[in-house]
């Protein structure tokens, strides 16, 4: 009798985390992959300057104008949205090579984001919306974080409500009360998504090897 493999080949998902700015969701998502090996985040390229906190390459390709507009006129981005002035785009190339290879892509995008995902991906898409506790709440991060300016604050909280009526279209929904709570949530959903039958594909092969040494 042969020795069992201790893992099924399976597809790679892509986790699309969306919620108005300010309601917690990079706090997430960094915790997420920084505890989960098998996911990496997809890095978008954007016009949008460049915060003191954030690093070329490791939160965003930071682009000009001219050049976002080259990569999307040649087809480079899965989706592109403009959102609140500047444009955001998920490149194509290393998504498909990454679920090719069982490995799991986190993706930080906004509604539009998301829904272009679904319509372009989706079975490939779990999508997960992070809801802020109370508007308070919101306000008080989106200030707390202290790297955007009073108007752009007060833009971010004038969008956060077109950002929030779109909850509906997603899988699952967070309600951000706490975030070790949260973390764990999005963990408890990777592990159950992770045994959908459709991403393993290597159980057919495994069933048959089964069967023939029964
Ligand atoms: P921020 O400027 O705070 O980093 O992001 C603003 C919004 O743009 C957030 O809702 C974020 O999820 C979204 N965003 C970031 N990257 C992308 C992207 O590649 N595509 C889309 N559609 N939205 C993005």
């Amino acid at each position: 009798m042969s020795s069992p493999k201790e893992t099924i080949d399976r597809r790679g998902l892509m986790l699309v985390l969306s919620s108005p700015s300010g309601a917690g969701k990079t706090t997430i998502a960094r915790r997420v992959l920084a505890e989960d090996p098998e996911i990496t985040a997809s890095i978008s390229h954007t016009t949008r300057p460049r915060r003191p906190s954030e690093v070329d390459g490791k939160d965003y390709h930071f682009v000009d104008k001219q050049t976002f507009t080259q990569m999307r006129d040649q087809k480079a981005f899965l989706e592109w949205a403009l959102v609140f002035d500047n444009f955001y785009g998920t490149t194509r190339a290393p998504v498909a090579e990454s679920l090719k290879r069982g490995r799991d892509v986190l993706f930080d995008v906004d509604w539009q984001g998301a829904e272009s995902l679904r319509t372009q991906a989706g079975q490939d898409v779990v999508s997960v919306f992070v809801l802020p506790p109370t508007a308070g709440a919101l306000e008080e991060r989106l200030k707390a974080r202290a790297q955007d300016s009073d108007n752009v604050v007060a833009r971010r909280m004038a969008g956060a409500s077109n950002e929030i009526r779109a909850w509906d279209k997603y899988d699952y929904v967070l309600i951000n009360f706490d975030v070790d709570k949260s973390v764990e949530a999005v963990h408890a959903v990777l592990a159950a998504e992770r045994l959908k039958r459709s991403r393993l594909t290597g159980l057919q092969g495994f069933v048959e090897g089964l069967l023939t040494e029964l």
